[in-house]
């Protein structure tokens, strides 16, 4: 019988396996995956406190990973298939079953892709799907977002303070953000919108030289030369297998209070998987705390 099963392994999860590890309960981390969740992808952070020389994605998630270990947590690579409530959890996975007072859903979610040719292939050589991570790159650059939600807008604006020309490409002719942002990105004299247009192929040998665009309208085919591509279409929590345990919003994000509470009792989520997330390393690991502080209030209550 474990105190806590945390379910995911990036820095929601890793922290919260810290401060559960450090507060005693006994605790193992479920990881189907790589250890360090999505940062294993980022080449430099730069906002993670402490490292004022950034350090590597890869680095810092074994870095958390070794930090939590050494208190106690452990640490198993498998997938979780299934959770069913009784006087305690059940947690099944690929590789066994496990019997906890609470768990801690820190499984993150993965940036939706648009699935088109050179898309997998240049990703981290001119595709990325983070502005916030890799703007800094593009400095001075002309690039391109696609998408016409909050985070594409978003990520125009903030790439249009460091780069050349930002070209937004949207499939419909409206966009879906919040009327503010809409304005700020229409009043900007570096965006450029592109309307009724989809992505056909991203084309580039080492590094992405352009897009291969497709005006759904009328038809036409074009080419738009870009040093960058920042890929904004939404995001799929990996929430699916937590969906009759926890009340999820509408886009399948894990509902909880302030304390990382779900109304299932022992329940809490962590990180990129929460309604609401900043979608940040900082927020995900001060999540991935104040879950394993509430769940440790939980198994001594
Ligand atoms: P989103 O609201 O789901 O928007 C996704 C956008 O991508 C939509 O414009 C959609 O087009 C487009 N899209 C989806 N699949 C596509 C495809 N295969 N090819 C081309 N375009 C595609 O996602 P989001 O912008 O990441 O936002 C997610 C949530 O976080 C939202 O609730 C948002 O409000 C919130 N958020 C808030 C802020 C903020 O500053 N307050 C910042 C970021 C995110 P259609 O419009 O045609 O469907």
């Amino acid at each position: 019988m474990y105190d806590v099963i945390i379910t995911g392994g990036g820095p929601a999860g890793l922290a919260a396996g810290l401060y559960a590890a450090r507060a005693g309960l006994k605790s193992v981390l479920l990881e189907r995956g790589i250890f360090g969740g999505q940062i294993v992808n980022a080449r430099l952070v730069e906002n993670y406190p402490g490292f004022p020389e950034g350090i590597s994605g890869p680095e810092l998630g074994d870095f958390m990973r070794r930090q939590a270990t050494k208190y106690g947590l452990e640490t198993l690579t498998t997938e979780v298939t299934g959770v069913r409530a009784g006087n305690a959890y059940e947690v099944s996975t690929t590789e066994s079953n496990f019997q906890t007072k609470s768990i801690i859903i820190a499984a993150g979610s993965e940036y939706r892709k648009l699935d088109v040719p050179g898309e997998e292939r240049l990703s981290g050589r001119g595709v990325s799907y983070c502005a916030t991570c890799d703007s800094f790159f593009f400095r001075d650059r002309e690039v391109a977002v696609v998408g016409g939600g909050d985070t594409a807008i978003t990520d125009a604006l903030e790439l249009a303070q460091h780069c050349r020309k930002v070209h937004i490409i949207h499939r419909r002719d409206q966009l879906r953000a919040t009327k503010a942002l809409q304005e700020k990105a229409f009043s900007h004299p570096r965006i450029e919108l592109l309307w009724d247009t989809v992505v056909h192929e991203i084309v580039g040998d080492k590094m992405l030289r352009s897009l291969h665009l497709r005006n759904v309208e009328t038809g036409q085919s074009s080419d738009l030369e870009v040093d960058g591509v920042f890929v904004a279409v939404g995001l799929n929590p990996n929430s699916q297998v937590f969906s009759q345990l926890v009340p999820l919003d509408e886009s399948g994000f894990i509902v909880t209070d302030e304390l990382m509470r779900t109304s299932a009792p022992g329940i809490f989520a962590a990180g990129d998987i929460r309604h609401d997330s900043f979608r940040q390393v900082i927020t995900a690991a001060g999540d991935g705390a104040g879950a394993a502080m509430s769940a440790f209030k939980y198994v001594k209550e």
